[in-house]
């Protein structure tokens, strides 16, 4: 096992720089992920530490060994594709052992290690079957297994669960986090599912254009994002961003007065007249019981009646557990993305006085 750390690693492709700035440590046996939309560079990063790309720049420590130099056999890390990437001709055993096979270990000991590490992938009942007679499911375990039984210092895992469907995914998923809880190998995981991200990382790397947004743990990134970016990628729904100018000591709302307590104010360095823009989270947008037909209360709050908006619902989506609405402005096009208890079931059209946390 081992630590990965990066000091400013830049990777250039011609005129387009892919990657910049990137600079983190990975203490030994931790789980990180990388995450960010399509196109940030996460698996230009990836493919770095796995020496299946060149930095441009910078330097790259596994372990305590500088590695930008080192050829990716060398590197003693194990890769994990989205695809898979399973030897067709080979049995299930056969390519979880192929890595070992490859080291010359002893037959004896690459059987054992095959089959323990079957064991733990429930996989011990498929070891003759081919790659096609398996499911996907049972393809990307293999693919996990065959990174496995090479007992490497890192695994480096490329969106490995999107090519399952959904609740294969959060089988998987759970799987994954409970073997890196048995094994404690260094783990960085690759994805722009930010689920993913939230549940398996102890710390997660927000990348945006090729640079760092954010690193920390997922609550600190959910409750403290560092800008807008940050605050609108990680959560479902998203924050809502609401355009607002600051006017007689509140926040003008398309026409709307939203009070600001005054804690806020003191934080804030407001200025009369100024363009702002206010982030709220779905969560934490409740509905007053007076000005709806909704039996669900708000919880008490002194501030109950100024911190309020009047919006116009749109689409209700009843999930059971949860209601997801969608309300309008009046008057503007700004949209509401509020989530309340699953009892709570305005229709559209209905007019409702929110009050904002
Ligand atoms: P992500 O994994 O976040 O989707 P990538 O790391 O694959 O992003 O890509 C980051 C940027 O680098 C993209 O703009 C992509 O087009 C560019 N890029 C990646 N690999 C190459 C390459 N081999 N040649 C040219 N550009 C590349």
């Amino acid at each position: 096992m081992a630590n990965v750390r990066l000091e400013d690693i830049k990777r250039r492709f011609n005129n387009v720089t892919a990657i910049e700035d990137i600079t983190f440590e990975i203490p030994d046996g931790e789980f990180w992920v990388l995450v960010g939309p399509s196109g940030c560079g996460k698996s230009t990063i990836l493919r770095t530490i796995a020496g299946l790309e060149t930095a441009t720049s910078g330097k790259l420590y596994i372990g305590d060994r500088l590695v930008n130099n080192i050829p990716a056999r060398q590197r003693d890390v194990a890769m994990v594709f989205q695809n898979y990437a399973l030897y067709p001709h080979m049995s299930v055993a056969q390519n979880i052992g192929f890595g070992l096979q490859m080291r010359k270990v002893d037959s004896k000991i690459i059987q054992e290690r095959v089959m323990n590490v079957a064991r733990s992938l429930s996989l011990d009942h498929l070891l003759d079957r081919k790659p096609k007679q398996l499911s996907g499911g049972q393809q990307q375990r293999v693919a996990l297994g065959r990174a496995i039984a090479r007992e490497p210092q890192v695994f480096l895992l490329d969106e490995p669960l999107s090519n399952l469907d959904a609740q294969l995914r959060d089988d998987t998923r759970a799987e994954l986090k409970q073997l890196h809880q048995e094994l404690g190998i260094t783990t960085i995981y690759v994805t722009h599912d930010q689920v993913e991200a939230m549940t398996l990382a102890d710390k997660i790397v927000v990348l945006n254009h090729g640079r760092i947004q954010q690193i920390g743990d997922p609550q600190t990134i959910y409750a403290s994002p560092a800008n807008q970016m940050v605050a609108t990628f990680l959560g479902s729904p998203p924050m809502n961003i609401l355009p607002a100018i600051y006017e007689n000591n509140g926040f003008d709302v398309s026409g709307q007065l939203l009070a600001i307590p005054a804690v806020v104010k003191e934080k804030l360095q407001l200025r009369q007249g100024h363009s702002y823009e206010l982030g709220i989270r779905p969560e934490h947008i409740f509905i007053n019981v007076d000005a709806s037909a909704c039996r669900r209360l708000p919880p008490t709050r002194q501030e109950v009646n100024e911190s309020q908006l009047i919006v116009e619902v749109k689409v209700v989506e009843p999930l059971g557990r949860e209601t997801l609405i969608r309300a309008g402005l009046p008057g503007s096009p700004v949209v509401l993305n509020i989530q309340v208890g699953g009892d709570v079931r305005p229709r559209p059209g209905d007019r409702l006085s929110l009050q904002l946390d």
